[in-house]
């Protein structure tokens, strides 16, 4: 077994390590990865991940700039 060439991809669009930067992050007991594109979609909309990342439709979207 060698885990090294593990690569990690987007928890939204797939895309992998390899080809965009990917943040960590840890919600409801487990840790994903996403993108610095799909990050605000995260953010502003994490209902639209609810497919993807369990439990995001619980999520309280943050207001985007044009909301404050
Ligand atoms: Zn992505």
């Amino acid at each position: 077994m060698n885990n090294t060439d593990t690569t990690y991809s987007c928890l939204n669009c797939d895309r992998s390590e390899t080809d965009v930067p990917l943040v960590s992050l840890r919600y409801a007991g487990s840790q994903e990865w996403i993108c610095t594109q799909c990050l605000p979609t995260l953010i502003h909309h994490p209902g639209r991940l609810s497919d993807k990342l369990a439990a995001a439709d619980q999520l309280t979207p943050a207001p985007s700039d044009d909301e404050l």
